[in-house]
């Protein structure tokens, strides 16, 4: 684990760690936080996990994700559902390809946290059926206008109804994930897994080039944990499940170069002229080998079955 430099050194001992239930020694490693003051980001010195402080409360969620988020992301990501979905198809090609080892043509998924349904539509020929849960009601209408399937809630799912349940880039934002993770087991086959990739705060941007800037950019009030493999594995394996996990780095060297340079987002490809495919393939396999690839993708198996049958876990 590389050592994690943040802007102040203070330790605070009134928290309580969701990993390894410490009480003690947490370092503050963020107190400036992208599109939003007054949190801050600590991290535990026992498991190493890192986490937001204070937690949003569910009013100031609700607002968030109703009110704000969407705005955020219509800047970031596109204006429209339309926009959106074009944009991150490139993004579903790849969530495919890695995930191509854990379906098979028989498998009913859901996904949870579908955005505009790229990802569905991507997959769908894999597999049997796709469905979608999506909490934000303009993207929820534009998948329902595009013919896809979707779920209300994860409480209207009935138990073991699928074979594999998505989650891309939402389990950061789960502030309860214990009772998250209960909750996507009760839909899930006995038999079946949970696949979710989560930002690894192991980025190199972070834990190895130290950029300031890039503080105040990565961490987020919409992000309650930030996990590295081993966090990640340990919360798991704690809830019940085998979990394996895989790095990738998703960035470029260009990306890296620009956030050097100019401490700011928006290089990638920047030196695509000058920079080779190999160079970048080179340079992405060097930074997962070290475990600083900037995203985790990890797979989740029931590893509490007794029977064939999870149903004493069921809510
Ligand atoms: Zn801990």
């Amino acid at each position: 684990m590389p050592k994690q430099k943040g802007p102040s050194e203070e330790v605070v001992t009134h928290l309580i760690c969701e990993v390894c239930s410490s009480e003690s020694d947490f370092n503050l490693i963020a107190n400036e936080l992208r599109y939003g003051e007054g949190r801050n980001v600590y991290r535990c010195s026992s498991c190493s996990l890192a986490f937001l402080h204070p937690k949003m409360t569910p009013e100031e969620e609700r607002k968030f994700y109703e009110e704000e988020y969407g705005v955020i992301l219509s800047n970031e990501k596109g204006c429209t559902p339309e926009e959106l979905y074009e944009k991150q198809i490139p993004d579903a090609k790849m969530y495919l390809e890695w995930s191509k080892p854990y379906i098979s043509a028989s498998d009913t998924c859901l996904e949870i946290g579908c955005a505009s349904g790229y990802f569905l539509d991507t997959i769908a020929p894999h597999v049997d059926s796709v469905c979608g849960l999506e909490s934000h009601a303009q993207l929820s209408s534009f998948c329902e206008s595009r013919g896809l399937a979707m779920m209300n809630s994860l409480e209207d799912c009935a138990e073991n109804s699928f074979d594999v349940v998505f989650l891309f880039f939402v389990f950061e934002h789960i502030g309860d994930p214990r009772g998250f993770l209960d909750a996507v087991r009760r839909v899930t086959k006995p038999k079946g897994n949970i696949v979710m990739v989560v930002p690894n705060i192991n980025d190199a941007l972070f834990s190895l080039y130290d950029i300031p800037a890039f503080i105040p950019f990565y961490f987020t009030p919409a992000h309650h944990f930030y996990y590295s493999p081993e966090t990640l594995t340990q919360l798991c394996d704690a809830s019940g499940f085998k979990t394996e996990i895989t790095t990738y780095q998703r960035y470029d060297l260009s990306n890296h170069f620009r956030w050097m340079q100019k401490g700011r987002p928006g290089g990638q490809e920047f030196y695509k002229s000058v920079f080779s495919k190999q160079l970048n393939d080179d340079y992405r396999a060097s930074l997962q080998g070290a475990g600083h690839g900037d995203t985790i993708f990890a797979v989740l198996s029931n590893n509490i079955l007794t029977n064939n049958s999870n149903q004493q876990y069921s809510n």
